[in-house]
């Protein structure tokens, strides 16, 4: 593994998680009409909430799907450490860099230049 593996990673990690964010950003944003026209077509079925309660819920999926977007683009694209399997993350890529060892187990990721 060398530095510059590990920076294009981190560039692909950011613009992937950029582009699959911007949709859930904008059901955040338009959290209280997805709600109202929900509980709308709800209450056509017979089921009868308050809007206030199906945007909590709109509210809380959609946090639970940024986690886990987030979660797994850093699985899927991030370089892992050969000794240990675990992957880096974009805050201690730094450290990675800086002492090529891996933060977890201390092994040497980044070979030494001749
Ligand atoms: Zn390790």
């Amino acid at each position: 593994m060398t530095v510059a593996m590990i920076n294009k990673a981190l560039r692909k990690y950011w613009i992937v998680l950029f582009f699959v964010l911007i949709p859930l950003l904008y059901a955040l944003n338009k959290n209280v009409v997805i709600a109202k026209a929900l509980t709308e077509s709800l209450s056509a079925h017979g089921l009868d909430f308050s809007w206030r309660i199906v945007n909590l819920w709109l509210l809380g999926a959609n946090i639970i799907f940024m986690l886990a977007a987030i979660f797994a683009i850093q699985r899927k694209i991030m370089p892992s450490c050969q000794s240990c399997k675990k992957g880096f993350t974009p805050n201690n890529c730094g450290v990675v860099i800086a002492t090529k060892n891996c933060p977890y187990c201390g092994e040497k990721v980044i070979a030494d230049n001749p």
